[in-house]
């Protein structure tokens, strides 16, 4: 009889595993994949850790959070600098005085904000209900049609009209030469790969692979249910399906040492088939011999596909807060981007999973 059974070792699951167990608490950890991790997971492949399931860039605000993660990995100063690739020409991301420039040819921070308002002004925007809008007036009108609107659709396989301002609010928009993809104090890879951490955060702990939830539920395993997957797969699919996007990556080992001298090239046009193209060795600084890639192409989830990202438009998120009203169990809890149905990063989830953890613990917030 265990205290906790924590169904999903990915990033919620393996942080409530760890504050648990260090609390005396007996806990069993199952996946129904062949390794921990989950879409963190990374695999060696000639000599070069390579994300599995897409780029993971560990980067926070939170210094408790931060804290936690280096007790179980060095992070090295990989710091996220993507290059948009619209049809041959090449831009900075995220969007700043290099975009501008290229863009434009603007010079000044001043120069930049007069071409922005002009272009927000001709949209007649005010008050942005969709992605379409917010992008346009966070940017402008060029901008969103080079590097936002093509990527999004593939991406989302939606309009950029029929998508939440929210999705694009992730990204920052500066008036400096700042190159770093993220607003964040702390950013890094764990050095030797993410499935590292994993190991340390689940070292002493029992972890039961290839063991689907549905095998062990009626088994009475332990007190409480820690569940980290989907939501409408908990309930059978009852009140019907929340819409997911699912990621296909082609992974190749190429004979060269430096394919595209950066570790995330975001191809920006509609035409392009795959969204980007992640060249591993590069969130580690390698220096290996080859390089091993990844195209990413996104398509709509179907049952039997990984979830990837939800899709937070408001009939989801308004068929996610119904499947929420079913949770009628204390016994069982839930959490993670899966469960949640959020875009969540990695710092969020494991801020979340470090307070239920503490909740549990002490039966405060
Ligand atoms: N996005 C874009 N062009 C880019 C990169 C991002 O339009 O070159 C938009 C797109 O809608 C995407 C969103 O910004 O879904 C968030 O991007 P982010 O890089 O945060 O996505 P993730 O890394 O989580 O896939």
């Amino acid at each position: 009889m265990y205290d906790y059974l924590i169904v999903g070792a990915g990033l919620y699951g393996s942080v409530f595993a760890r504050v648990m167990t260090d609390s005396g608490k007996k806990v069993l950890v199952i996946d129904k994949r062949s390794h921990i991790g989950g879409n963190c997971y990374t695999e060696q492949i000639e000599g070069i850790n390579v994300h599995k399931y897409g780029a993971h860039i560990f980067h926070t605000n939170d210094e408790q959070v931060w804290e936690f993660v280096n007790r179980y990995a060095s992070f090295n100063r990989y710091t996220n600098s993507p290059v948009a690739n619209y049809c041959g020409e090449l831009y900075s991301l995220p969007f700043n005085m290099y975009t501008f420039n290229k863009m434009w040819g603007v010079v000044t921070p001043d120069e930049a904000k007069a071409k922005i308002e002009e272009q927000r002004k001709e949209a007649g925007i005010t008050d942005p209900v969709n992605l379409e809008q917010q992008a346009i007036s966070l940017v402008g009108r060029d901008i969103y049609e080079k590097l936002i609107k093509g990527y999004t659709m593939k991406q989302w396989g939606r309009p950029c009209d029929e998508l939440p301002p929210s999705i694009i609010k992730r990204l920052p928009v500066r008036f400096t030469f700042d190159n770093n993809y993220f607003n964040a104090l702390y950013q890094g890879i764990p050095v030797g790969g993410y499935t590292k951490l994993f190991e340390r955060l689940l070292s002493g702990i029992e972890v039961r692979l290839g063991t689907d939830y549905a095998s062990v539920k009626d088994e009475g395993l332990a007190s409480k249910v820690v569940y980290t997957g989907a939501l409408d797969e908990y309930f059978d699919y009852s009140l019907g399906h929340l819409e997911y996007r699912t990621v296909r990556f082609e992974t190749e080992v190429l004979d060269t040492d430096n394919f595209q001298g950066n570790a995330v090239v975001n191809y920006t046009d509609s035409k392009t088939p795959f969204t980007r193209i992640i060249e591993h060795k590069f969130f580690e600084f390698g220096t290996q011999e080859k390089t091993v890639i990844s195209c990413e192409f996104s398509y709509e989830w179907k049952i039997g596909d990984e979830p990837f990202y939800p899709v937070n438009d408001e009939k989801n998120d308004a068929l996610h807060e119904q499947y929420a009203k079913l949770i009628a169990s204390d016994n069982v809890l839930f959490g993670g981007r899966m469960a949640d149905y959020k875009y969540y990063d990695m710092d969020v989830t494991v801020r979340r999973a470090l307070d239920a953890a503490k909740k549990e613990l002490t039966g405060n917030d």
